[in-house]
């Protein structure tokens, strides 16, 4: 039988950041939440991404016991600037498609666990972060994002991983609060260019850029274009102003070689021009969450980044788009693009 020391150093053997167990409970205060706030939280169970059902281990698993909590720093190496530029770093060396680098390390951890008898599973749809915070890893900010007490400095830049099991463990002391130091004066809250950040530590993700690029029903409403800058796909201004990731944004990293060799693949003008097979091959691998059939919407956003760029040496693309995207909203899109150029073009 696996003790708890057994399972902690096999993780930290496997090089993730820490780990960490609370028990199976369900999250009841998350799943009332939601039930009150249907109107922000809606779309999500439209999508079915079960926000609700997640909030009780024995819906993943008959019989669960405990939650194992591991941690993943995604922000160990550096990346290069055009990618942290228009994408939100959580997204920049993600293999939930090509499964070629967590996801191994995960299956590894699984296969530990049976070894030992047992039974897990992985579910997308539990309250990761509140399950970190239950297992006493860390604490949450005005931001809503999680901040790991040990290590990466005390920084956002992780992300739980979840396991459910069917064996008890001594569950952790819970540090479910918000950990920001009483001098901050909100810097995320008033950072945040759509003001989705409440500045209780609570969110509406309607309003966050990172919905609004990938989830985002039809073309962009003219006063979120502005605000919503040069994102693509996610955001993280609300971590890169927080001094809570000083420490760690500050550090020399070694630059992560797999985004680097892919970062001209995301370039705004091929983003913009790209079609299906160019999609599938190139980009829908590394992000995942809008398919080829709302190709517009990357289009849409590739152009809004260009406009917010003021750069004219956009300007050609946006022409060709303008004539040749047979999308109504991408061409709406990059004439609001153009229109935003051109004046700081005339004025130079
Ligand atoms: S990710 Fe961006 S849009 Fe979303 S809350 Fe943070 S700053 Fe606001
Ligand atoms: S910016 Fe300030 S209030 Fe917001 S999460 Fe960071 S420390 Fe907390």
């Amino acid at each position: 039988m696996l003790t708890k020391q057994d399972i902690i150093a096999e993780a930290l053997r496997l090089e993730f950041a820490d780990i960490g167990c609370t028990d199976a409970a369900p999250f009841s205060s998350r799943k009332h939440y939601l039930l009150a706030h249907q109107e922000e939280y809606g779309w999500a169970e439209k999508l079915g991404l079960s926000l609700l059902s997640g909030t009780d281990p024995q819906t993943i698993m008959t019989g669960a016991k405990a939650i194992i909590v591991l941690l993943v720093s995604y922000f160990e190496e550096s990346f290069p600037l055009q990618m942290e530029r228009n994408f939100g770093r959580c997204y920049l060396d993600d293999d939930r498609v090509t499964k070629d680098g967590l996801a191994l390390k995960i299956k590894a951890m699984r296969q530990f666990l049976r070894s030992g008898g047992i039974d897990s599973k992985v579910p997308f749809n539990l309250p990761h972060r509140l399950a970190a915070a239950r297992a006493g890893l860390g604490t949450f900010g005005k931001n809503c994002l999680f901040y790991f007490s040990r290590q990466v400095r005390g920084s956002s830049f992780v992300y739980p991983v979840a396991i459910v099991v069917d064996q008890e463990f001594e569950p952790a002391e819970p540090t479910v609060r918000i950990g920001c130091p009483d001098w901050c004066r909100n810097a995320c809250v008033a950072a945040c260019p759509t003001r989705a950040l409440q500045g209780n530590g609570r969110i509406d993700p309607r309003k966050c850029i990172s919905y609004l690029t990938y989830y985002g029903e039809d073309l962009t409403p003219l006063e979120l274009r502005e605000p919503m800058g040069m994102y693509v796909y996610g955001c993280d201004r609300c971590q890169n102003v927080c001094p809570r990731n000083t420490a760690w944004m500050t550090e020399t990293k070694p630059q992560n070689p797999r985004v680097a060799s892919k970062s001209n693949n995301f370039d705004l003008s091929r983003l913009l021009h790209m079609d299906k097979a160019y999609f599938e091959k190139k980009i829908r691998p590394h992000m995942f969450y809008m398919s080829a059939e709302n190709l517009w919407r990357w289009q849409m956003n590739a152009a809004r980044a260009m406009g917010n760029s003021l750069n004219p040496a956009y300007l050609a693309d946006l022409n060709r788009a303008l004539t040749e995207n047979p999308d109504k909203r991408v061409q709406s899109m990059c004439a609001w693009a153009l229109e935003r150029i051109e004046p700081v073009k005339r004025e130079a």
